[in-house]
């Protein structure tokens, strides 16, 4: 297995369906983000697209913070905004003067 799938410490089942197994590495840890077509980023999330495991990666992916590479057809940043914007607000609820 490789791509974005190297590494992982287990092997739950939708790993086994990696559309990334057998493809180059290299590509799913990119050096910079942008996907334009041509770039390491785009040919990952090429292979991503063809996945069937794309949402079941891309939950784990987001479920564990994973910040670096290609999971799910998303990058670190298409992540980090998924997470800030799915988050839950802060509790902006202030204790009273007495803490009650
Ligand atoms: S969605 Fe992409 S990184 Fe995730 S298992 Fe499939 S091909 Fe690999």
């Amino acid at each position: 297995m490789t791509g974005s799938c190297r590494g992982h410490p287990a092997t739950p089942d939708w790993r086994d369906q990696a559309a990334c197994a057998g493809e180059d590495p290299e590509i799913f840890f990119p050096v910079s983000d942008l996907a334009a077509p041509g770039t390491e980023a785009s040919l990952a999330r090429a292979v991503c697209r063809r996945c069937a495991v794309l949402i079941a990666c891309r939950t784990w992916a987001l479920e564990h913070g994973e910040d670096d590479g290609i999971w799910g057809a998303t990058t670190a940043a298409q992540r980090r905004a998924i997470r800030r914007a799915t988050m839950e607000p802060p509790n902006t609820h202030t204790k009273g003067r007495h803490g009650d």
